[in-house]
């Protein structure tokens, strides 16, 4: 059983198409250059592929998280920075606004997000804490009618541009820990200072620390419910812990695809590269590596998409897996290439450089197996 529908390869051909005609273009100048593709953003809100979850009514794509991978598979095919921008941009932002927020709040953000005229961020990460999010500081405290926020949050995607954030706030003492969290839907304005901070791969997605200096919110701007911003954020890395290994799915192919045209050309002791068995290994292993993380992916983006109870271990499991399986498979590639692997010229070591954040971002590879743990000792 196939499971990808008639419709996930429409979809696949529409992302394919955008990724080679609109990001393959961009994609070195992103990395070089930490070029934020500003420009392109509209040209794929167009087509659905900025906010693939959200419904048509808004301007979204209107797919299930099937759907999401695809497209993601296919942008990181080129971009692994393109890629990762649009997941944090469409599910981590968008996915969750679609999920809990209120009718004004979608009403007046979703469709200008989808149409990539505004950009949306998902700000949970701080100085003091990314794996122990329960300990975030950033506080939200009542004055008069309003929430004001003040403190500090650090990696965020898509941030340094961003003009709305979905901000994790504390409401209450910190020994509650997650129980006094709250999300807020935050404007951008002259009390948010945003600074660049430059990575080491998946440039030119706007990667920032925010400062707060007393952000005012009305209780409207609340996302799901006072002290219940735990749930907002668990089922949004949930969703975005799938999504993102279609990041790793798409970004270990863009490898594989040039180590093979690589050793395919490539001549020495008077035969082709690709002749020689250990290169045959080589490419087999990748492609055995990334079959098995798209087998991953895809089931539990389908576990999702049937609401089985079986896809939280599974989101967990594709997760690390697949975040390993592209930092093997790109550091095969740059193998692969010798000299040429190891320079600016070389896709592979971009690709190489791109993989590694998917073994930290949305819960790092140790994280994964503390929760597959945790869940095996809760199922035993
Ligand atoms: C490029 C980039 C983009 C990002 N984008 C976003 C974004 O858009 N929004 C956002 O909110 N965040 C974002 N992040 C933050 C990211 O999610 C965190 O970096 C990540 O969750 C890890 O948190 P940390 O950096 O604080 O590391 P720490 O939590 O301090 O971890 C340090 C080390 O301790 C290990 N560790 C943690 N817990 C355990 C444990 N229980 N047992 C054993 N070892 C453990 C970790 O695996 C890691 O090796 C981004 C990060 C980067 C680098």
């Amino acid at each position: 059983m196939s499971l990808l529908t008639q419709e996930h390869e429409l979809v696949r051909k529409t992302a394919r198409d955008f990724a080679e005609k609109y990001v393959g273009p961009i994609a070195r100048r992103m990395d070089r250059e930490n070029y934020y593709p500003r420009d392109i953003l509209r040209d794929a809100g167009k087509l659905g592929i900025l906010t693939p979850t959200v419904p048509p009514e808004y301007g979204g794509g209107g797919g299930d998280l099937r759907s999401v991978v695809v497209i993601l598979e296919e942008l990181g095919r080129v971009s692994g920075g393109f890629s990762l921008l649009v997941e944090a941009y469409g599910v981590l932002f968008a996915d969750a606004l679609k999920n809990f927020g209120s009718a004004g709040q979608k009403e007046e953000v979703l469709p200008k997000v989808a149409a990539g005229e505004k950009i949306g961020a998902f700000a949970l990460s701080e100085p003091c804490c990314g794996s122990d999010a329960a300990a975030i500081q950033t506080r939200a405290e009542r004055r008069g009618g309003e929430w004001v926020i003040n403190g500090a949050k650090m990696w965020i995607t898509n941030g340094l541009y961003a003009d709305y954030y979905l901000v994790a706030a504390r409401t209450g003492p910190r020994e509650a820990r997650h129980k006094a969290i709250t999300v807020f839907l935050l404007r951008r304005s002259s009390c948010v200072e945003a600074s660049p901070i430059e990575v080491m791969g998946v440039r030119g997605t706007g990667t920032a620390e925010l400062k707060f200096n007393d952000c005012s919110v009305g209780e409207d701007e609340i996302v799901g419910e006072l002290n219940g911003g735990w749930r907002v954020l668990m089922h949004t890395l949930d969703v975005g812990r799938v999504a993102i290994s279609g990041v790793a799915l798409g970004i270990a192919r863009g490898a594989f695809e040039e180590a093979l045209a690589w050793a395919r050309s490539r001549e020495l002791f008077g035969k082709r590269l690709v002749e020689f068995q250990n290169a045959q290994f080589e490419l087999a292993e990748m492609l055995a590596s990334i079959e098995t993380a798209r087998a991953l992916t895809y089931y539990a983006a389908y576990l999702y998409d049937v609401g089985s109870p079986e896809f939280l271990l599974m989101s967990h499991v594709a997760k690390l897996q697949a975040a390993r399986l592209a930092v093997d498979v790109t550091r095969r590639a740059v193998q692969m290439e010798g000299g040429y692997g190891y320079s600016k010229e070389s896709k592979a070591e971009m690709f190489y450089r791109d993989a590694k954040i998917l073994e930290i971002g949305e819960g790092t590879n140790e994280v994964m197996k503390y929760v597959i743990y945790k869940l095996l000792e809760k199922s035993s």
